[in-house]
């Protein structure tokens, strides 16, 4: 065993089971134990006390679009990256479309990875993307290493990356429970989509309007169904409409191997409170209104939603042209999810430790990257240090985003990121990323 060359000490360090004085002993790269506090640090290894800085496990956030190569302007591996670590984030795992070439055969993923290798600072790991043409790349896919299968039921907003029929849908999830891989899906119906008044313009009502719950809940109820019939694992993504917990919830109980991730911004911001025209808070599905948020809270609180992840999807500041029909969809928080997050979460009575398992041990547990995600003995010594008691007011100039269009512009949050590290390597300092050490990661192959 080697030697403990790192101890990290804190009032409030966050377990799995809570959050508690304790030192963290780190030795190559891994943690080696969680001890008391104080105790005395073993004979040659480094001490930090961090006081009452919360030591969290490094966020693992799994739903990042990265955008490189092909629409680097949107953002990239080293911006991406920057970002992660100034904001708490150890490990990204990146969405397999909006780069050209998206992640959909092996010959792609290589040129990806290629150029996310030397970009990164944090550790990056990969969605594949399940499209109607490429059936037989999937299992090659699974095989390189990629994480899972990512899938539309409605149009993506880019042409590279068609939708999958409900036709589609059965073929590939077979295929994929075939070698029981991973299918993520983005859950609206297209037939609700096209029923809906379209009106384009600056208004967020229209707009909200235009992508109804019904088109969520009846695309996650086809994809309970799917994941039922199969003994597929089936991940929803990104969940608005809160009307399509029940049926979350009965399906878990069932055991039907399902999971839900919701976003920052459907549990911060309210539709009421987006003005006309800020396509900053643009995204699909919508953020909905406020007694819409407090039932995902309790969906959150109850254990039907697993994970909070950001949903990272910038674009050029141009294409937010000030019409919800016409300006790009997505909200740019890579930085800022786990002071967002914190913010509301303490507001209701939530913990660290809740925030923990968010948004580090469940994304973690849903990649199959069982090394990350928590602080215990024998996981990566990936760690987000937080002031929890700190405001700070979000000025976009202080973000490593190529694009630094936020929602959150303005807003005055909880939770200052102090440091972030990674296997026991500082990677930024007070809002500032160092050199990048981060490495790619593959999906592990079970013993
Ligand atoms: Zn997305």
């Amino acid at each position: 065993m080697s030697e403990v060359e790192l101890v990290l000490r804190s009032t409030r360090v966050v377990t799995p089971e809570g959050t508690r004085a304790a030192s963290v002993a780190v030795a190559d790269g891994r943690i080696t134990a969680v001890l008391p506090y104080p105790g005395e640090p073993p004979a040659g290894a480094v001490a930090l006390d961090l006081g009452d800085d919360a030591l969290l496990p490094g966020l693992v956030d799994t739903h990042v679009h990265v955008n490189d190569p092909g629409r680097t302007a949107w953002e990239g591996f080293a911006t991406a990256t920057r970002a992660a670590a100034a904001g708490g984030v150890t490990t990204l795992v990146d969405m397999p479309l909006n780069s050209v070439p998206p992640t959909t055969t092996v010959a792609n993923l290589r040129i990806k990875q290629d150029v996310a290798r030397p970009a990164a600072h944090v550790d990056v790991g990969f969605w594949g993307g399940a499209l109607p043409a490429n059936l037989t790349d999937l299992r090659p896919l699974h095989d390189a290493g990629v994480l899972g299968f990512k899938a539309f039921l409605s149009p993506s907003g880019v042409e590279e990356f068609p939708h999958l029929s409900r036709a589609d849908l059965a073929a590939v999830a077979e295929e994929i429970a075939s070698f029981d891989g991973l299918l993520i899906v983005h859950a609206e119906d297209p037939a609700h989509l096209e029923r809906a008044p379209q009106h384009g313009g600056p208004r967020y009502a229209d707009f909200l309007a235009s992508r109804p719950r019904a088109a969520e809940n009846d695309a996650i109820a086809a994809l309970v169904d799917v994941a039922r019939r199969l003994d597929a694992r089936v991940h929803i993504l990104h969940l608005s409409s809160a009307d399509a917990l029940p049926v979350i919830a009965a399906a878990k109980a069932a055991g039907v191997r399902i999971t839900v991730e919701t976003c920052p911004h459907f549990l911060t911001l309210t539709a009421e409170e987006v003005p006309d025209g800020a396509t900053e808070f643009k995204c699909c599905p919508p953020i909905r209104e406020a007694a819409n948020q407090d039932a995902l809270w309790q969906g959150l609180a109850d254990g039907t939603i697993d994970c909070v992840v950001s949903d990272h999807s910038p674009c050029t500041t141009d294409l937010k042209v000030p019409d919800f029909a016409k300006a790009w969809g997505g909200i740019s928080s890579l930085q800022l999810g786990l002071p967002a997050l914190w913010t509301e979460a303490r507001r209701r009575g939530h913990s660290l430790t809740d925030v923990a398992r968010w948004t580090a041990t469940a994304p973690a547990a849903l990649a199959g990257l069982a090394h990350k995600g928590a602080i215990e003995a024998g996981r990566d010594a990936d760690f987000a240090v937080l002031a929890p008691d700190d405001t700070f007011t979000v000025d976009p100039a202080g973000l490593h985003h190529r694009n630094p269009t936020t929602a959150y512009a303005g807003r005055t949050l909880s939770g200052v990121v102090r440091s972030t590290w990674l296997r026991g390597h500082r990677i930024a300092d007070h809002g500032t990323p160092g050199e990048p050490t981060g490495r790619l990661l593959e999906r592990q192959r079970s013993a």
